[in-house]
């Protein structure tokens, strides 16, 4: 079996942000979890580098382009050891590969007759890097970017027929009633293709902005860098050589909100032009705000995951990502939130691996016996979970154990029960020390650290170790949160 799983690909305008956070461990819980059952499996990410924004950018900085986007990559990829992530494919969309690709997709596009040249006279957002309707605006400026001027854009260049994939599109969403999850989105995607769709832009002028793609046969245009960068999902495969990992085609696409149109619309009406096969699904989840507000540079409530993971450790934040953010809806981060959720990990999961341990190590070496439980249900719960991309349920579900086992121990108080009857006292070890391999395996693909610590310990023979989640001196050295102004 294969599974091709990939996230967006964020622009390389500034530092990553808790929401591509958020994005990347979700990919990475899934990719983990195919895995572990056996499939072959790609998980792509990596930069978005073309466009407006990046080069002015990169003129601000008094850097070339191209030097600057390799400088933010990097940054991107140090997320890698950061969040431990298993991503096989980091893609550069400045790459001469995918820039190749993404001419071959163009080409393919204008032979299907897609592609045609127009003027093009709109009011254009380049923090979006998105034309903007009067309707969108607020105050004649883009609500996402109010600090930032419109421009005004009146040029010739190509446009893609858009408005032929109308009844396609509507076909496919029929045919796959989960092709977004959740069904909301998709619910909101339908309505906006019904609704009519409008035929887009899809090149810039070269000589006013020159880092794109070139347009194969005008050296005058370049691609909008949405056209280009959306291909990166099929030349990170080698695309359009179809024989090598192009067989993992079609993919699993996570998105955010914002993104549901482009992905779910804009670049499956491009993959039918161009003749390759949809997605296979494409999964949105929601935002996070800070302390219950929009995260902002002037609010200064910016979370930076680099800075979180320094604080609590990057099985904590992934537990928070993947547990407290609602996995189908918006969520908060918060620095206080964060405490009381490091706190459950330490008092409940890492304070049950501990005393476990050492009782089984105290009475009984370590050694106790095999026992047999049937998991098949607590297994279909954790599947299903992951088929609906809820995190959320798939960890209750885990931690329903967690809170089972810790009840077992008080109430059967093996450390009493060893004084009269030995016997009794190991089955109850035996019995609980099986939860805590389940829950072990069951943790690998949201919390890999800890599962494979916690398997580490409870092999054949239990081992004691040192806390998984330590006490955090609170009276030390604790940041203030973002938010404590
Ligand atoms: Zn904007």
């Amino acid at each position: 079996m294969k599974y091709y799983i990939t996230t967006t690909l964020p622009y390389v305008n500034a530092k990553p942000h808790i929401g591509f956070a958020l994005e990347i461990v979700q990919a990475d819980a899934l990719a983990r979890y195919h895995r572990l059952r056996g499939e072959e499996v790609i998980f792509n990410t990596g930069t978005d580098e073309h466009g407006q924004k990046i080069y002015e950018k990169a003129l601000e900085e008094g850097k070339e382009p191209k030097a600057y986007v390799d400088e933010y990559a990097a940054k991107f990829d140090a997320l890698k050891d950061t969040l431990n992530l298993s991503y096989t494919n980091f893609i550069q969309t400045s790459d001469p590969k995918h820039e190749a690709a993404a001419q071959e997709f163009w080409k393919r596009c204008e032979a299907r007759g897609d592609i045609y040249k127009a003027r093009y006279q709109v009011k254009y957002c380049v923090g979006c890097e998105l034309e903007k309707t009067d309707s969108e605006l607020v105050d004649n400026r883009c609500p996402v970017h109010p600090n930032l001027e419109l421009q005004l854009v009146d040029e010739e260049n190509y446009f893609f027929k858009f408005s032929n994939y109308q009844q396609p599109l509507l076909d496919l969403y029929e045919k796959h009633p989960d092709f977004v999850v959740p069904e909301n989105r998709l619910r909101e995607i339908k309505t906006f293709v019904e609704g009519g769709l409008k035929d887009f832009s899809i090149s810039r002028i070269a000589s006013k902005m020159p880092w794109g793609v070139p347009v194969p046969g005008d050296e005058m245009q370049v691609m909008y860098v949405w056209f280009d960068a959306l291909v990166n999902y099929i030349s990170t495969l080698g695309w359009p050589d179809e024989s090598g990992a192009f067989r993992f085609w079609p993919g699993v696409q996570v998105a955010g909100k914002d993104n549901l149109r482009q992905q779910s619309a804009m670049w499956q009406a491009m993959l039918m032009s161009a003749g390759v096969a949809p997605s296979k699904q494409i999964f949105i989840h929601g935002f996070i705000t800070s302390g219950g507000q929009k995260m902002s540079k002037s609010l200064g409530n910016v979370v930076d995951p680099f800075d979180e993971v320094k604080e609590y450790g990057t099985d904590a934040l992934r537990y928070y990502l993947l547990r407290e953010i609602p996995s189908h809806d918006d969520g908060d981060f918060s620095r206080e939130r964060m405490e009381e959720r490091y706190a459950e990990l330490a008092n409940r999961l890492g304070n049950l691996v501990s005393r476990v341990a050492a009782m089984s190590v105290k009475y009984f070496e370590g050694k106790l016996d095999e026992v047999d439980i049937d998991w098949s249900g607590r297994q279909k719960t954790l599947d299903e979970a992951i088929a609906q991309y809820d995190f959320k349920v798939y960890l209750d579900e885990v931690f329903a154990v967690v809170d089972e086992a810790n009840e077992e121990v008080d109430k059967k108080e093996p450390f009493k029960l060893v004084k009269q009857d030995e016997a009794a006292a190991k089955q109850v070890l035996s019995m609980i020390s099986q939860q805590i391999r389940w829950i072990g395996r069951a943790l690998a693909p949201v919390l890999p650290q800890t599962s494979s610590e916690i398997l580490r310990r409870y092999d054949k023979v239990i081992l004691v170790g040192e806390s998984l989640f330590p006490r955090r001196d609170l009276t030390a050295s604790f940041p203030p949160s973002p938010l404590s102004t």
